[in-house]
């Protein structure tokens, strides 16, 4: 009897698995395969057009913007939260070809030029939101402006991975980092570890090693997975060494700054303190695809999904690139090629559907126009005595934002400061700090990594923000104070 029911039972179950497969799999199929009524009159009728849209500025976004803008299409790049993206974070590249060697961010620079001088027009701003369930596709921005796209390039890159260990969180901005570009000079004379076995991690050890006193770079293998070609560069740096088989258990330190680390050999278990002033971080990156996540475009990595050799995504219209879409090779060299090849599928969607330069003469008046965006001149404070005389002065709150010209997280917010300091003209005041001619104020309030925000009201040190942040972001901070 009790057989029997056990029979039912399990049989019961088999059936409703079975049914709740078929139920997502048929979910997943209608989601990916879903078709729009697409026509040259939707489009006629359609305010604030753009034919491609590029959503991201690393190389693959800046190629797709050069080679659609080049044939003629209006094209507009959203450039993103980094503008840029990963490459304006290394050093010198000796794989972009033509090129013997060249800085990360010459690349982007004179890409974005070539992209400019066809007629690309660039936004410094990020989709939020698409809606793929109307055509063209309603894209939401974080600056609350909405586009509608014909197509979409989407070459958004992808993030750091962090490692989630105790002291990570507390630590990061004061020492623990991705980006040895930005705080290399910071570690003067000081030990500090780099974590991770690729690439990366021997990038971010060549940018730290003339400045450090030591870097250890910790493997949690007993191999390097690192090309060869690296691995011999980083050999010929004195000052670099690799440790294997060890994990970074915890980063501890002061109020302000990290001291130690936890670190435990895997083969040994045995576990130690290391006296370091920083961590970088190099583990490997995640696609930023989060729109696409819902829609079933993306595989269990988070990868874009792209439809057999091409850079269709399963969503007609919307073409991936880069990062975003590439779990193996990301290469920049590889992110560029793959921008070409999206910007030629979305131009032969469009070719498809009738639009030709006749149509787009139509649709002109319907186009979106990317506004001028106000800024103010935003003074800069060379001595303390100059900044404790605004402190002292100031009717409205003071926000101070410390920067440097060889961090590029710092470069990248400097527009957004001048912008929301417009917004905000006369409830806020906004000066700037460059760290390498002011030493002395960034000691005096002992800023260590930058960027740094630091909110003074009444003359008084109300609050401090250690990293870079988004315009929104800005916004919303600046908010908690006026
Ligand atoms: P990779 O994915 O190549 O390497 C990540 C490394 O981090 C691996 O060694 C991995 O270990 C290690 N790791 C992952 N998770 C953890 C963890 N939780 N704790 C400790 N270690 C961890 O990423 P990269 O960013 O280095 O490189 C990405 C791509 O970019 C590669 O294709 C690379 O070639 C390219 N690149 C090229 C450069 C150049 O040409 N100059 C410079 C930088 C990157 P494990 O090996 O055990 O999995």
């Amino acid at each position: 009897m009790l057989q029997k029911q056990n029979i039912f039972l399990i049989s019961g179950l088999v059936l409703a698995l079975g049914a709740f497969s078929l139920i997502y799999v048929w979910n997943v199929r209608c989601k990916s395969s879903r078709r729009y009524t697409i026509s040259k009159e939707m489009a006629l009728e359609a305010k604030g057009v753009v034919p491609v849209l590029v959503l991201g500025s690393g190389p693959a976004g800046l190629t797709a913007a050069l080679y659609s803008a080049r044939a003629n299409i209006k094209t507009l790049v959203l450039e993103g939260n980094k503008p840029g993206g990963a490459l304006m974070e290394t050093s010198y590249i000796e794989n972009w070809p033509g090129v013997k060697r060249i800085l990360g961010s010459q690349v982007i620079g004179q890409l974005k030029q070539q992209a400019v001088s066809f007629g690309a027009e660039f936004l410094v701003d990020s989709a939020t939101s698409i809606d793929m369930s109307v055509w063209p596709f309603i894209v939401a921005t974080e600056n609350g402006i909405t586009i509608r796209a014909l197509t979409i390039i989407v070459a958004t890159g992808s993030t750091p991975k962090k490692l989630g260990i105790p002291g990570e969180a507390q630590y990061w901005g004061k020492g623990v980092t991705t980006c040895a570009v930005c705080d290399a000079p910071l570690h003067k004379g000081n030990d500090v570890v780099v974590i991770g076995g690729g690439d990366s991690a021997i990038e971010e050890s060549l940018q730290l090693a003339p400045y450090a006193k030591t870097v250890t770079i910790l493997v949690r293998k007993d191999a390097m997975r690192a090309a060869a070609s690296m691995q011999d560069r980083m050999k010929e740096v004195k000052n670099i060494k690799v440790e294997y088989n060890v994990e970074l258990q915890e980063i501890k330190g002061t109020d302000s700054e990290v001291t130690e680390v936890v670190i435990k050999n895997s083969k040994t278990g045995e576990v130690s303190i290391k006296k370091v002033t920083g961590v970088f971080l190099a583990i490997g990156h995640d696609p930023n695809s989060q729109l696409f996540k819902e829609e079933g475009m993306v595989d269990k990595n988070g990868y874009l999904q792209l439809v057999k050799r091409s850079q269709k995504t399963p969503v007609e219209g919307i073409y991936a690139a880069g990062d975003v879409a590439d779990p193996v090779y990301k290469q920049a060299g590889y992110s560029a090629g793959a921008g070409t090849a999206a910007a030629l599928d979305a131009a032969s969607f469009l070719q498809d559907y009738g639009f030709n330069a006749a149509v787009f003469k139509q649709m002109e008046p319907n186009f979106f126009e990317p506004f001028l965006e106000e800024k103010i001149e935003v003074p800069l404070m060379t001595s303390l005595a100059q900044l404790k005389n605004v402190l002292t002065f100031s009717k409205t709150p003071v926000f101070v934002d410390f920067f440097a010209e060889y961090c590029p997280s710092c470069m990248r917010m400097l527009p957004s400061v001048a912008s929301v300091g417009a917004q905000f003209e006369d409830k806020a005041l906004f000066v700037k700090v460059d760290v390498e001619q002011a030493k002395e104020i960034a000691d005096a309030y002992h800023v260590g990594a930058i960027p740094v925000l630091l909110v003074f009201k009444n003359g008084q040190l109300v609050a401090r923000y250690n990293e870079a942040m988004t315009r929104k972001e800005l916004v919303d901070f600046v908010e908690q104070f006026i």
